[in-house]
């Protein structure tokens, strides 16, 4: 069992398999000039598959794969059977943009991958391609239906929720879900975004999505399914649909975080925020045993930071972004 020194079990993985994106989404824009990693230092499917059955030997239950956009990492189906067959692993998921999701979904799910979560930040195909840098609004929806005809469950889609971009569009989400029986979960904006547009002003903050969303319907608080959820869950009073807010910015959930990071360079990060990463890809590369890896990993979850610090007037954002982190 991974702990760290605050007491929080850490069962949570995000693995991140690509720094590329084939989008540039106004809050994360991972394509700013030379930023890939250069291939060579990406972790190979074989270091991805190791790293995966010692963190889960080590207590992770449930790996969210990611990236950048997982999908463009070539042939990562191959990879996502590999991790579903590491014994004591429970929850295989993974985070996409859904650009080619209707393509693989049907050999993704045959090969272990269990849910997914899409980001959709809009419902308005122009404004869809405003912000995203692709005009691929059908094609993200078109991978949306592939899912739940797929049948992986719950299919989660992501908006993050940025003013006077899509903050006028919290209703229309929210029929959005109860007509297609997706889980929406409305994101606050972060400051991780590669060109620091981020501004406080700009977060649209829990409080204000629930007032706007219980306008329109009721909305019943849902009990977590687990005390370190992200989100805070409602169902509308209805009983159709359901909705969650993940409140990063205005009300901090670190008290139970469950989750550790590695990057697809092979570093690890104890936070989303953190400013120190822990290389492991050197050590793996050292042809480190399984056992040395462990202590690594042990030493350094146990370094894991107590909360972020986002509401700090001396807060200094991460020096990598989302896309390189692994969101
Ligand atoms: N490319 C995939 C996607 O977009 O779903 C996976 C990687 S993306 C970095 C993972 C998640 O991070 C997405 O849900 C995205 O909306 C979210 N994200 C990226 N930048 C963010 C920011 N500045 N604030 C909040 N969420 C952000
Ligand atoms: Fe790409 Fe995902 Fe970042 Fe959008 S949020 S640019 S899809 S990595």
């Amino acid at each position: 069992m991974l702990r760290d020194s605050f007491g929080r079990h850490i069962t949570d993985l995000r693995l991140s398999v690509t720094d590329r994106c084939n989008f540039q989404c106004v809050y994360c824009k991972p394509q700013l000039e030379g930023r890939w990693v250069d291939r060579r230092e990406l972790l190979t499917f074989e270091e991805l598959e190791r790293v995966a059955r010692i963190f889960v030997s080590l207590g992770i239950e449930k790996i969210r794969i990611t990236g950048g956009e997982p999908l463009v990492r070539q042939n990562v189906e191959s990879l996502i059977g590999r991790i579903a067959r590491i014994p004591g692993l429970r929850d295989l998921c993974m985070t996409t943009n859904a650009y080619i999701l209707a393509d693989k979904v049907e050999e993704l799910r045959k090969v272990g991958l269990q849910r997914v979560s899409i980001s959709l930040d809009t419902l308005n195909s122009e404004k869809f391609t405003a912000i995203t840098g692709q005009d691929s609004f059908q094609k993200v929806l078109q991978g949306i239906d592939a899912a739940l005809a797929a049948g992986l469950k719950p299919v989660k889609v992501n908006a993050v929720i940025m003013r006077d971009i899509n903050d006028d569009e919290l209703i229309d989400f929210a029929r959005f879900a109860r007509d297609k029986g997706v889980v929406f979960r409305f994101i606050e904006f972060m400051p991780l975004d590669a060109d620091h547009q981020w501004s406080r002003n700009r977060v649209v903050t829990l409080e204000e999505m629930l007032r706007i969303i219980s306008a329109f319907k009721g909305l019943v608080p849902l009990p977590p399914h687990t005390l370190s959820e992200t989100a805070r869950r409602f169902q509308f009073e209805d009983g159709d649909g359901e909705i969650g807010i993940i409140a990063s910015v205005s009300r901090p959930f670190c008290g139970q975080c469950s989750r550790i990071r590695l990057t697809a360079d092979g570093k690890i990060r104890t936070c989303l925020f953190s400013i120190v990463e822990y290389d492991l890809r050197a050590l793996l590369r050292s042809g480190a045993g399984d056992s040395e890896l462990c202590d690594f990993i042990r030493d350094v979850v146990d370094h894991k930071e107590e909360r972020h610090h986002i509401n700090d007037p001396d807060f200094q954002p991460p020096r990598r972004d989302m896309s390189l982190i692994g969101g």
